[in-house]
């Protein structure tokens, strides 16, 4: 029996368009597999608008909470205006849509009333994927399919983590042998909430930004898919993001280990934390263009320890520099940014890297894309509302991190020579090799980001 569990992202979701590929690659699909999992984003933008309207519920700002909810509520009723509905679905579907709306308006409400609880933030930003679902096991039903939009508050078990949660898995997985194995062995199409989750206590919670993607890692671990396809609007893993680089190509294939490095220092393709649970079972992913089923996209599965070596691909990612004048002991440094950070609730930011000369100590700290685009400037004013009152002579800057990807680096120093010699005259602030043996990480300033970046990624170009 062949399981494939395939997601698609907020981009392959938000058009008729997009539907409408996803409807014939769900037709296709259904004819080469014996289950089928989707899992859903929500529409493109929509989680940005969820998370601004929580914001304005804080502030009590009615007005402005009920304009993006009013704005919700007409996109997503054009868009199945647009879809070809019998009456009866689209009935059906745009009451389901308007209850979720209602539903979310009382959440702001008893926001703004009193000070929000982190779960109530979570059930409300989760929506968006609720009602994305519902659109698209409606589309499915209508084109003949068996299908059902499931909310994975009821099949994903997280810690209590708002906002980043991670799901666990014996838990999660007895909950999916419940709740969802049952309507697979009835032919059933589950169309599955990416993102959201729930606690054992059934609070709700969110996986961190781009979280559906670790749902369908989740899922596909618990329900043993044969692989797992994660459907974008790009053509696959690319050697750098095209948004920042000229000429980037797609690369064909890496190892578990490259790609959670690749995520981990920025790429947005994937949720970095996605990787682990699918290295454990050893299920294959691939990254696909849903407009474009017919391309193989990227391959991720076991590194073949015979490849020859080369540079695969180059990102980047923000981060904090904290420089002090203080000698020898790192352990008073590392207390004070570890303290600045718990006071401010800012524990998201990972400590990269940490050296210490004489007199002088440098933290760089690296910010996860999963903690969303305001914490490096909410992590930055913790800290610096923090160490101002101490003696040291601190200073805070915006750095980049660049990382290389590429096999076997540690037996391969002349990789790291050629890194550091297409950067030129570029300062290089620190530099780490990942202990996973594929990442070389270089902190440079943040102005410098692009020409480096540049830089690095024509020599890969060329030496690939
Ligand atoms: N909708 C969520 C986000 O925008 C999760 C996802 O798209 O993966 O972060
Ligand atoms: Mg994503």
């Amino acid at each position: 029996m062949s399981t494939l569990v395939m997601k698609f992202g907020g981009s392959s979701v938000g058009t008729t368009t997009a539907l409408s590929q996803v409807l014939s690659i769900v037709l296709q699909e259904k004819e080469n597999w014996s289950q089928l999992v989707l899992v859903a984003s929500a529409l493109e933008g929509v989680t940005d608008a969820l998370i601004e309207a929580a914001h304005l519920a804080h502030l009590g700002n009615q007005r402005g909470y009920r304009r993006i909810v009013a704005n919700l509520r007409t996109r997503h009723l054009a868009l199945i205006e647009e879809l070809p509905f019998g009456a009866t679905e689209r009935t059906a579907l745009q009451a389901d849509i308007d209850r979720l709306l209602f539903d979310m308006l009382d959440i702001y409400q008893s926001m703004s009333q009193s000070k929000a609880a982190r779960a109530a933030v979570d059930a409300s930003i989760g929506v968006g994927e609720k009602l994305s679902t519902r659109i698209i096991a409606a589309l499915l039903r209508q084109n003949g399919l068996r299908s059902v939009a499931i909310d994975t508050t009821s099949l994903i078990v997280t810690d209590d983590v708002h906002g980043d949660a991670t799901p666990n898995i014996p838990l999660t997985r007895a909950k999916i042998a419940q709740n969802l194995l049952p309507l697979l062995e009835r032919g059933i199409i589950p169309v599955v909430t990416g993102f959201i989750g729930a606690t054992a206590a059934g609070e709700p919670t969110t996986l961190g930004r781009g979280g559906s993607d670790y749902t369908a890692s989740v899922l596909g671990v618990c329900v043993n898919a044969t692989e797992i396809w994660m459907w974008t609007d790009v053509d696959g893993i690319m050697t750098a993001d095209p948004r920042d680089v000229e000429g980037a190509r797609v690369i064909a294939d890496l190892s578990y280990d490259e790609v959670a490095e690749l995520a981990y220092f920025g790429a947005r393709v994937l949720h970095a934390r996605m990787i682990g649970p699918l290295r454990q079972q050893q299920i294959p992913l691939r990254v696909k263009n849903v407009f474009k089923p017919q391309q193989i996209g990227t391959l991720i599965a076991e590194k073949e320890t015979s490849r020859a070596r080369t540079l695969k691909a180059v990102t980047s990612i923000s981060g904090l520099g904290i420089s002090a004048e203080q000698g020898l002991l790192r352990a008073p440094v590392n207390q004070l940014i570890g303290e600045a950070l718990h006071a401010a609730g800012q524990m998201q930011a990972d400590v990269m890297i940490a050296s210490q000369s004489a007199a002088h100590s440098f933290t760089c700290l690296l910010i996860p894309t999963s903690a969303g685009p305001d914490a490096i400037h909410t992590t930055r004013q913790a800290l610096e509302d923090h160490l101002v009152a101490t003696p040291s002579n601190w200073r805070i800057q915006p750095i980049t991190i660049i990382t290389v990807i590429s096999n076997q680096l540690q037996a391969w120093p002349q990789a790291a020579a050629q890194v550091l010699l297409m950067l030129g005259d570029i300062r290089v602030l620190a530099l780490a090799l990942g202990t996973s043996n594929c990442s070389l990480s270089l902190v440079i300033e943040m102005r410098d980001a692009e020409e480096g970046l540049a830089r690095i990624h024509r020599h890969i170009i060329s030496s690939g």
